[in-house]
C-alpha cells in the first residue's frame, strides 16, 4: 500500500519547501512489516504554477465581470453560458434567470429569426470572428436596447465551435440623440439626407453628431457604428493634422473654409480623395460644432493623373525629337562655319551661309530650350550645386550679349557692388537664366539702355535686369513665366522666340530655391527681379 500526502519540509538552509510525501511499507518475506520506504518529491514550481494559473483566472473572471461593456459566453446552439454584471445591469436581469437560457429569447421579437439564422451561418463558417453588427435586445421590463455586437468564437482540437464569446457596445442613447435631432431639423433633414455630396456635422470636440447617407457611402461606414466618435479617425494621418489646424482655426475665427484636400479612409483600408468645405455651427452666438460638405473627388483626380501622364508621353516624345533634330543641325553647323570663315570662298556664298548659319543657331537654341523643359518636366535636369563667385557669372553672361548690344546701339549699364556675398548654385544654369533675361532685355528694346545690377539685402541676393524697351502689359506680367506663352503677339511682332525662355528661367531659379518675377510699364521698359537665398 502507498500513501501519498502533500506537506512542507524544512531544508537545511531553514527554506520550507512545498514536497510530495509518498509512504510505502516494506515487509519481509513472511510478509511482515519491517519498515517503510518513503520518496520526497519538490513540488514548489508545481505549486507556484498552480497559484499562478488560479490568479490568472481569478483576474480574468474579475475582468470579465467588471468589464464595463455587456459580454456574453454562448454554447454552439445559442444557450447563455455566462453573463458579466454589465449585462446583467442593461437588460435588467439577475444571472440566474438568463444562465441556460437561449440567447435568442432576449432579442427584439421582429429579429428573432434573422439573428438566429445568421448564428447558424456563423458557427457554420468557423471563422474566428464576426462583428459590427446591429441587434435589439429588449430588458426584463420591457425596454429596447440596441447594441452593436462582436462575435469571438473558440474552437475545439476537431475545428469545431466550442463558444461564443460576443461584447456588447450599448448605442441606444446614440440613435435616440439622432432621432431627436432628426425630428427637431426635419427641414434640414431632407436637404441633407438627399444630397449627393456627404454631409456632417460635430460637437465641438470634433465627434460625429450627424452623417448623411452619401457620407455613409464614402466612409463605408453605418452611421449607427460611427456617431459620437471622432471625425479625425476617418481620416488619413496626413490629414488629420490638416483637420485640425482648421477645425480650431474654425473655432477661433468662426469662418467658413473651402476646398480643403482631405483623404478619407474607407472601411475597407483605401483612400478616398475629398474636398471638403467647413463652416462653425453656432447656438445662442456660441460656437458648437462644424458642418462640413464632402466631395469625392477621386474621379478628378483620376483625371489629373490620366492628364499628367498624357503630359509625360508628350514630353518625353518632345525629348526623343529634340534629340533627332541635333545631331543633324550640329554638322550643317559646321559646315556654314568652314565656309563663313574660308578664305577662298566668294563674299556672296559667305554671306548666304552667314544667313544659313543665323537660322541654324537659332533652330539649336530651339532645340535646346526644349530639351531643357523636357528635362525640367521629368525632373532629370541636372544641377552642379557649388559656392559660386557671382562676378565669374556676370561677367561669362554679360560676354556674351556686347555684340548684340552694340548692333543695337543700346548702352550697357551694369552695377555690380564689389564683394558679394558667395552663393551656392549651378553657375551655368544661373549664367544660363542671366543670359535669356538680357537677350530678351536686348530683343525687347530698339532706344535706350539694358541695365544690370546686384544687391544684398535680407540674407537674399537680388540681380535685377532692367531695359528701357516695349514693356510688358500689368495682366501679362505673370503669364510671360508659363511654358509657350509670348505677350504681345500682334501682327507686327517681329522678335522671334518660343515663348519657352522665362519658363525655363523660373523652374531654375525655382530650383535655387529663389522667386523671379517681373515689373513693367508698356512702352516705357521692364524689370526682372531675381532673389536667390545666400
Ligand atoms: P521668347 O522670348 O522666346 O518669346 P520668353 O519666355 O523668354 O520667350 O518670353 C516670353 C514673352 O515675354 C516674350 O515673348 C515677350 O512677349 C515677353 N518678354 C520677355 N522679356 C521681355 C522684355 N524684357 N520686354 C518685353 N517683353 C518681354
Amino acid at each position: 500500500m502507498q500513501h501519498t500526502i502533500e506537506t512542507k519540509i524544512l531544508k537545511k538552509n531553514n527554506e520550507l519547501i512545498d514536497v510530495d510525501l509518498s509512504l510505502s511499507v516494506l515487509k519481509n518475506h513472511k510478509g511482515m512489516v519491517i519498515g517503510s520506504i518513503g520518496v520526497i518529491n519538490d513540488i514548489t514550481y508545481q505549486k507556484w504554477i498552480k497559484v499562478a494559473l488560479e490568479e490568472s483566472e481569478k483576474k480574468f473572471k474579475q475582468l470579465y465581470e467588471n468589464a464595463p461593456i455587456p459580454y456574453h459566453t454562448l454554447s454552439p446552439n445559442g444557450e447563455i453560458a455566462s453573463v458579466n454584471d454589465k449585462w446583467c445591469k442593461i437588460l435588467k436581469y439577475r444571472k440566474e434567470e438568463v444562465i441556460g437560457k437561449s440567447i435568442f429569447d432576449f432579442v427584439i421579437k421582429s429579429e428573432r429569426k434573422s439573428a438566429k439564422d445568421s448564428f447558424e451561418k456563423k458557427i457554420l463558417k468557423k471563422k474566428p470572428y464576426t462583428g459590427g453588427h446591429e441587434r435589439t435586445y429588449v430588458t426584463k421590463d420591457g425596454e429596447e436596447r440596441i447594441f452593436i455586437i462582436h462575435d469571438y468564437f473558440s474552437f475545439d482540437e476537431d475545428k469545431n465551435v466550442m463558444s461564443i464569446h460576443t461584447t456588447m457596445e450599448d448605442i441606444t442613447q446614440r440613435q435616440q440623440v439622432w432621432d431627436k435631432m432628426m425630428k427637431s431639423e426635419e427641414k434640414y433633414r431632407v436637404l441633407a439626407e438627399t444630397s449627393a455630396d456627404g454631409v456632417l456635422t460635430t460637437d465641438v470636440l470634433g465627434r460625429l453628431t450627424y452623417i448623411n447617407p452619401s457620407l455613409e457611402k464614402i466612409l463605408g461606414r453605418r452611421k449607427s457604428n460611427i456617431l459620437a466618435t471622432l471625425f479625425r479617425d476617418y481620416l488619413s494621418e496626413s490629414s488629420v493634422y490638416l483637420f485640425q489646424q482648421v477645425f480650431l482655426d474654425i473655432r477661433k475665427k468662426e469662418k467658413k473654409m473651402e476646398n480643403i484636400g482631405l483623404d478619407i479612409i474607407h472601411n475597407g483600408g483605401y483612400e478616398i480623395p475629398v474636398e471638403a468645405n467647413i463652416s462653425p455651427l453656432k447656438k445662442d452666438g456660441n460656437f458648437i460644432g462644424i458642418e462640413c460638405t464632402i466631395r469625392d473627388i477621386s474621379e478628378r483626380k483620376n483625371i489629373e493623373r490620366e492628364l499628367k501622364q498624357s503630359e509625360k508621353l508628350r514630353t518625353e516624345f518632345m525629348n526623343i525629337a529634340a534629340h533627332e533634330l541635333k545631331s543633324p543641325v550640329t554638322p550643317i553647323k559646321g559646315y556654314l562655319e568652314l565656309i563663313e570663315s574660308d578664305k577662298d570662298a566668294d563674299e556672296k556664298i559667305k554671306n548666304w551661309a552667314r544667313v544659313g548659319l543665323r537660322n541654324a543657331e537659332r533652330l539649336m537654341r530651339l532645340i535646346n530650350d526644349i530639351l531643357d523643359v523636357s528635362r525640367l518636366d521629368t525632373d532629370t535636369m541636372r544641377f552642379n550645386m557649388e559656392k559660386c563667385d557671382l562676378t565669374e557669372i556676370f561677367d561669362d553672361a554679360t560676354e556674351d550679349i556686347e555684340p548684340d548690344i552694340e548692333t543695337k546701339n543700346l548702352k550697357f549699364i551694369r552695377k555690380i557692388p564689389e564683394n558679394l556675398s558667395k552663393i551656392v548654385c549651378d553657375k551655368y544654369r544661373l549664367s544660363q537664366v542671366l543670359k535669356n533675361l538680357l537677350g530678351n532685355a536686348i530683343k525687347f528694346t530698339d532706344y535706350g539702355s539694358i541695365t544690370l545690377m546686384a544687391e544684398e539685402k535680407e540674407k537674399h541676393l537680388f540681380i535685377y535686369i532692367k531695359d528701357t524697351g516695349i514693356g510688358i502689359s500689368s495682366d501679362e506680367t505673370k503669364k510671360i513665366f508659363t511654358k509657350f506663352y509670348q505677350a504681345y503677339t500682334g501682327e507686327d511682332r517681329k522678335n522671334e522666340g518660343t515663348g519657352l525662355g522665362l519658363f525655363i528661367c523660373k523652374e531654375i531659379v525655382k530650383k535655387h530655391n529663389g522667386e523671379i518675377w517681373a515689373e513693367s510699364k508698356v512702352g516705357k521698359g521692364s524689370k526682372f527681379t531675381i532673389k536667390l537665398p545666400i
